[in-house]
């Protein structure tokens, strides 16, 4: 397999272009806003959304270390995994998944994927998942795997927040409002770094939790972001906490692909718009604002969801 080199490997982790779509509805005339989706969920097939920018980096630094394992950790139902694998195939290097769940089902369609996308992956208790982090822990894993480039548990580190900077081109200039959903903090943070002083970025947690203010405060002060805008962080938006849902959410979700034909996911993405679409009705934006909602992916979840409920979600 190492037959295709990997500069033509890396060329297929190439972006594809990202559409800006404009939405009209009647709620946005009234409250004199403009609303826009960026589809970075167009990004790439595989690598879809935020996960594309967070790996790209680090990618490039597995390379330049001559690292030929990536080793990462994951739910199993997790984008981070999903997009995990399929970069590494591309890029040519070996993967292997540390799955958070002894009884983690390895034909669930996130992991199938991944196996077929040649990710070994390993199911560990959730106590042992905890430690995942200490040296011991890490020990253990070189012991067993050899070398690897380690990625933490959702991406986020240094050189993931150097890739979500990417984010927003220059079409971002035209915005004063930005919408983007919370996981790690990650893409966030980054988000944050590239704000003009007039812009504002509005963050929805997915997580349950007050302690999510703290953990983007850390990730700003290490990556020494001084955010020009301003910035601020909704906890109120997580329909119960990370992989919960209620049916408002739900159908939200097929009442936005019906108005805007624009699929989302029950985990990040669909909160986040229902967040900003509760906040448009209660005039939390000021008249003239122009708001862009971060689409970033994690489409492939729907098929995890429907084989957990049932709820077959609009996928394009
Ligand atoms: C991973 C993920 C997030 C969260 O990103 P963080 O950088 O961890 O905050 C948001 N949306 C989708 C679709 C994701 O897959």
């Amino acid at each position: 397999m190492m037959c295709l080199n990997f500069a033509k490997r890396l060329r297929m982790l190439q972006p594809e272009p990202v559409s800006i779509q404009k939405l009209t509805h009647a709620l946005l005339e009234e409250k004199g806003v403009e609303l826009a989706v960026l589809r970075l969920d167009q990004v790439h097939p595989l690598v879809s959304g935020n996960k594309f920018f967070k790996l790209k980096y680090n990618l490039e630094e597995a390379k330049r270390l001559k690292k030929n394992t990536i080793l990462t950790f994951g739910g199993a139902f997790s984008n981070h995994i999903y997009a995990t694998a399929s970069a590494a195939h591309f890029a040519g290097f070996r993967s292997i998944g540390i799955i958070r769940g002894e009884y983690a089902d390895s034909e669930n369609p996130t992991l199938a994927h991944a196996q077929k996308l040649g990710m070994q992956l390993y199911f560990v208790d959730r106590e042992s998942y905890r430690q995942q982090s200490s040296a011991e822990f890490l020990e253990d894993l070189k012991a067993q795997f050899g070398d690897f480039y380690l990625i933490p548990e959702g991406g986020t580190n240094d050189l993931a927040i150097q890739g979500t900077k990417e984010i927003l081109g220059d079409q971002a200039l035209d915005f004063t409002h930005f919408c983007v959903s919370i996981g790690t903090g990650g893409t966030f943070a980054g988000l944050a770094s590239v704000l003009k002083s007039h812009q504002k970025l509005l963050g929805f947690s997915s997580l349950k939790g007050e302690f999510i203010h703290q953990e983007i405060g850390k990730l700003l002060e290490s990556n020494q972001i001084v955010p020009k805008g301003s910035f601020e962080i909704k906890t109120t938006y997580h329909f119960g906490g990370y992989g919960k849902f209620k049916s408002e959410l739900i159908d939200f979700v097929f009442w936005f692909y019906g108005e805007f034909n624009i699929p989302l996911d029950p985990i990040y993405t669909g909160k986040m718009a229902f967040g900003a679409w509760d906040l448009i009705g209660k005039d939390h934006f000021p008249t003239n604002s122009k708001i862009l909602l971060i689409h970033t992916g994690g489409l492939q979840g729907n098929a995890g969801f429907k084989s957990k409920t049932g709820i077959i979600l609009p996928i394009l």
